[in-house]
C-alpha cells in the first residue's frame, strides 16, 4: 500500500495535538470532482482521500489542519479522511439513483434504518475500507495521541457520512485500538 501526493494549499499551518480521525463521504462519485471541491480556496480541505479503488491520497501533512467538520475546536485536533461515496441514493421504479440524478448499481447500495428521511445508501467498496484500516494505522504510529475514530455525523446530525449502522464503521473505529494480533488484515 503506498500514498500518492496532491499537494493542496488550502489549510493552515499552525500545529495542534491530534485526537480523533473523522470518516467522511464526498456526497460524489468521482475523485476529480472531490478534488475540485476541496481545491477551491475556502480552507475547507482533508488530508487524505479515499478513491473507489481504494488509491489514497494525501493532500497535505496531516500535522496541519483545514475546517472539514465545520467546528474549528475539533478540526484542529483531528484528520480528516474523505472517501468517494454518494451518499443516500433514492430508489425509483426498482434502480438507485444518486443526488445528481445518476444511477447507482443496486449491487452498490445497501439499505438501513430510516436516517435524516433517507434508507438507502451507496456502500463503500471493500478496497476503500481496506485502505481506511490500513492508514489509520499508520497514522496510529505517527500520532500516539489519536484516541478516536468517529464520522462526521457525530458532529452534525445533518451529515449523511456516515448513517448509523453503516457497514464496517464500527470495525474501523477499532484500528486505533488494536493489537496487530487482532487486525483483520495483516498490514504494516
Ligand atoms: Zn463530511
Amino acid at each position: 500500500m503506498n500514498i500518492i501526493k496532491r499537494p493542496s494549499n488550502d489549510h493552515f499551518l499552525d500545529t495542534y495535538r491530534k485526537e480523533i480521525v473523522v470518516l467522511h463521504g464526498t456526497a460524489g462519485g468521482s475523485e476529480i470532482g472531490a478534488h475540485t471541491t476541496l481545491d477551491k480556496p475556502d480552507k475547507v480541505d482533508v488530508p487524505y482521500l479515499i478513491a473507489r479503488s481504494g488509491t489514497i491520497v494525501e493532500r497535505f501533512d496531516p500535522k496541519y489542519w483545514a475546517y472539514h467538520t465545520g467546528k474549528s475546536g475539533i478540526c484542529k485536533i483531528s484528520i480528516g479522511i474523505e472517501n468517494v461515496w454518494w451518499g443516500w441514493v433514492n430508489k425509483v421504479g426498482g434502480k438507485f439513483y444518486s443526488w445528481t440524478n445518476k444511477e447507482v448499481p443496486a449491487d452498490e447500495v445497501i439499505e438501513l434504518p430510516t436516517f435524516c428521511g433517507k434508507r438507502h445508501y451507496h456502500t463503500l467498496t471493500q478496497e476503500q475500507i481496506y485502505s481506511n484500516y490500513w492508514l489509520i494505522l499508520q497514522l496510529k504510529k505517527r500520532f500516539p495521541t489519536l484516541k478516536e475514530v468517529n464520522t462526521h455525523t457525530k458532529y452534525s446530525n445533518m451529515r449523511y457520512d456516515f448513517p448509523p449502522l453503516f457497514p464496517d464503521i464500527e470495525y474501523l473505529k477499532t484500528a486505533l485500538t488494536a493489537s496487530p494480533i487482532e487486525d483483520r488484515f495483516n498490514v504494516s
